[in-house]
C-alpha cells in the first residue's frame, strides 16, 4: 500500500524487513534505516553520496558512460532495450556514480554503485568509470572510496564484462604501488565479480550493517551442495566473524567512521612525516623510576609477568595511544582474538600498533585464548602490518602471549608457515618498527610481532624460547624444577639487555605494572616516543639495513681456515 503525493512521491511505505507503515519524510531523516528494525533499505547512488560526503563537496567525473552492445546480446529484450529502460528508470548513464569528494575535510575519489541500474551489474562502461576513478585518486594523490552494491558482472556483455575485474583490479594495484589507501564499503548485496575483485581486494573493507557479501548467492549454493545454509550465512556479521572484512558499520556512523580513515592514513607516504613536524613535542612528564619492589629472582618475575592485572594490549590501547579504529581479520577465513590491531595515534602521530591480548578476568581470558594466536591471528598480524608499511606508517607492537596457539586446529592451518612468514616480512618490512614486550614473551608466537628496530621490555616482563615449566619438563628430573629453570633460561628483562636480544627496560611503578596501571601506560609511552621519534627520520632502505644487521649480530660461528684444505 503507498499513498502518493501531488509531486509524484510516495509520503508512505512499508518496511522490507518488519512491514512497519513508515512516513516517507521520517524515514529519509533515519537514512532509510528503519527505526522499528533497524532494517538498512538499499539507496540510490546520488542518496548515498549525499549522506556520506560533506555538504557541496562532490564533483561528477568529468567522464560519461558510452552504452555499448559488445555482443549484440538478446534475452527476451535486446540488451539496448534493457539499458535505455535502466536509464529511464534510474536518471543514471551506468550502474555506478563517479567523482570526488571530501568526507570530514578529507579530499578522496569516490565510485558508488547503484544496484537499481540492471543489479549493479559490472560491465564495460562501470569498470571503465571505476578505473577513471582509481586513475584520477593516483593523479591527485587522494584514497579511493568504492561503495558497492552488485550482484556481480553483467551476463550482457560477456567475456567482457569478466575483464573489467581484470582491469578495475590493475588500477587498484597501482594504488597499493604508490601507497595510497583504499577502502571499500560493502552495502546490500555485494555477490560475484564485484565481490571477488575491487570490493575485497581494497586495503580496508567496511561492511554496513545488513549488507550481504559472497562470491556465490545463496540460491546457486544450496542447489550445488542440496544442503540448508547456516543461519546469518554470508551477512556482514558473519563475514567480520570469518575474518572477511574490518569492521561492521551502522549506517550511521558511516560517514563519522570514514572520515577517521582518511585521516588517519589519507596522505600516505607524507603522513609520517607531516605528523612530525605537525605534532606537538613529546610531553616531558616526570619519568617513572624504576620499581623499587625486590625481585629475588627470575621465578617472581615470571610470576609477576603472568600476574592477571597487568595492563593488556586493549588497555595501552586507551591509555598509552589515542583514537584506536580496530582492524579485523587475516581475510582468509578467521579473525583471532588473540590479538588485535588497528590505527591509533601516539602522542598525535598516526601509526599501526598490534598486540597479543590476553584479559584480566577467566572469562576474558578463555574468550581470548588466554593471548596465544592462531594462524588467523598472525595472518592478521602480517596484513596490518604490510598495510602500514604501504601507507608509511610505523609500527608498534605489543607482545604478551604465553606462545602460539598449538592446538590440532592451528597445526592444520598452519601455524609454523603462518609465524614463519611473519618473521621474515617483519625483516624487510619498509617502515619503522618498535616492540614492547609488556608481559610474557614466550617462544615462536613472541618473536613473530618482535622482529623490530628497537625491542623495549618491561621490568618485570620476561622473554623466553621455552616456559620455565616446559624447560623443567624436557631437562630436570621432576616438575619442581621449573624456577630454577627459569633462573638458568635468562628470561629478565636486564639479562635480556645484556645479551643484547632487548634495547631498553621500561620501568614499572613501585609494586608491579598490575599496581599502577596509569603510571606504567606513561612510562611505555615516554619509552616509545624516545624510540620511534628518531626512526621516522630514518629512510626505509637504511631502516631495513640496520635491522638485518641487528639480528645478524646473534649468530655464532668464527670466519676462518677451512676444513679440510690441507
Ligand atoms: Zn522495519
Amino acid at each position: 500500500m503507498t499513498a502518493t503525493a501531488p509531486s509524484g512521491e510516495t509520503l508512505w511505505s512499508r518496511c522490507g524487513g518488519c512491514a512497519a507503515l513508515l512516513y516517507r519524510k521520517r524515514l529519509r531523516r533515519n537514512l532509510d534505516v528503519c527505526p522499528e528494525c533497524g532494517l538498512h533499505a538499499r539507496l540510490a547512488a546520488p542518496e548515498r553520496i549525499d549522506q556520506l560526503v560533506d555538504s557541496g563537496s562532490f564533483r561528477t567525473l568529468p567522464e560519461r558512460a558510452v552504452a555499448v552492445d559488445p555482443i549484440g546480446f538478446v534475452d527476451v529484450l535486446p540488451y539496448p532495450h534493457r539499458l535505455a529502460a535502466a536509464r529511464a528508470d534510474t536518471g543514471l548513464p551506468e550502474a555506478v556514480l563517479c567523482g570526488t569528494a571530501a568526507i570530514g575535510g578529507s579530499r578522496c575519489a569516490l565510485a558508488v554503485m547503484d544496484f537499481r541500474f540492471l543489479g549493479g551489474s559490472l560491465g564495460s562502461a562501470v569498470g571503465e568509470l571505476i578505473t577513471r576513478t582509481a586513475e584520477q585518486a593516483s593523479a591527485a594523490g587522494v584514497p579511493l572510496v568504492l561503495v558497492t552494491a552488485s550482484g556481480g558482472a553483467r551476463m550482457q556483455e560477456g567475456a567482457l564484462s569478466l575483464m573489467q575485474m581484470a582491469t578495475v583490479s590493475q588500477a587498484m594495484a597501482e594504488l597499493r604501488e604508490v601507497g595510497l589507501l583504499t577502502v571499500s564499503v560493502l552495502t546490500d548485496p555485494t555477490y560475484g565479480g564485484v565481490a571477488a575483485s575491487f570490493a575485497t581486494s581494497a586495503d580496508l573493507v567496511l561492511a554496513e550493517s545488513g549488507a550481504r557479501m559472497g562470491f556465490a548467492g545463496p540460491r546457486v549454493i544450496r542447489q550445488v551442495t542440496g544442503r540448508d545454509l547456516p543461519e546469518g550465512f554470508q551477512t556482514a556479521e558473519f563475514l567480520l566473524r570469518h575474518g572477511q572484512v574490518d569492521m561492521v558499520v551502522p549506517r550511521h556512523a558511516l560517514r563519522a567512521r570514514l572520515a577517521t580513515l582518511l585521516a588517519a592514513t589519507g596522505t600516505g607516504r607524507r603522513a609520517t612525516k607531516r605528523s612530525g613536524v605537525d605534532a606537538p613535542p613529546p610531553e616531558t612528564a616526570r619519568p617513572v623510576e624504576l620499581s623499587r619492589t625486590p625481585v629475588r629472582d627470575a621465578w617472581e618475575t615470571v610470576r609477576l609477568a603472568r600476574h592477571p592485572g597487568r595492563p593488556t594490549t586493549l588497555d595501552y590501547l586507551e591509555t598509552t595511544f589515542d583514537g584506536f579504529t580496530e582492524l579485523h581479520g587475516d581475510r582468509l577465513g578467521g579473525d583471532c582474538p588473540a590479538v588485535v590491531g588497528g590505527l591509533a595515534r601516539l602522542d598525535g602521530r598516526h601509526l599501526m600498533v598490534i598486540g597479543h591480548q590476553k584479559g584480566h578476568s577467566t572469562a576474558e581470558l578463555a574468550a581470548r585464548n588466554f593471548g596465544m594466536a592462531t594462524p588467523a591471528g598472525h595472518r592478521k598480524a602480517l596484513r596490518l602490518m604490510r598495510l602500514a608499511a604501504r601507507l608509511g606508517l610505523p609500527v608498534v607492537t605489543l607482545v604478551d602471549t604465553p606462545g602460539a596457539d598449538p592446538g590440532v586446529e592451528a597445526e592444520e592451518h598452519g601455524q609454523a608457515a603462518a609465524i614463519a612468514e611473519n618473521i621474515l616480512t617483519m625483516s624487510v618490512l619498509p617502515t619503522p618498527v618498535v616492540t614492547v614486550v609488556t608481559g610474557e614473551g614466550g617462544s615462536g608466537g613472541a618473536l613473530a610481532l618482535a622482529v623490530a628496530d628497537r625491542v623495549l621490555m618491561l621490568q618485570h616482563a620476561v622473554y623466553s624460547v621455552i616456559s620455565p615449566e616446559g624447560c623443567a619438563a624436557i631437562l630436570w628430573p621432576g616438575r619442581t624444577a621449573a624456577p630454577r629453570a627459569a633462573r638458568a633460561l635468562r628470561l629478565t628483562a636486564p639479562d635480556l639487555c645484556r645479551l643484547g636480544i632487548v634495547d631498553e627496560v621500561v620501568p614499572e611503578p613501585d609494586g608491579s605494572a598490575a599496581d599502577d596501571p596509569e603510571a606504567t601506560a606513561r612510562a611505555v609511552r615516554q619509552a616509545l616516543l624516545a624510540n620511534l621519534l628518531p626512526l621516522l627520520e630514518v629512510p626505509a632502505v637504511t631502516l631495513v639495513q640496520r635491522r638485518r644487521r641487528r639480528f645478524r649480530r646473534f649468530g655464532a660461528a668464527r670466519a676462518g681456515a677451512r676444513a679440510g684444505t690441507r
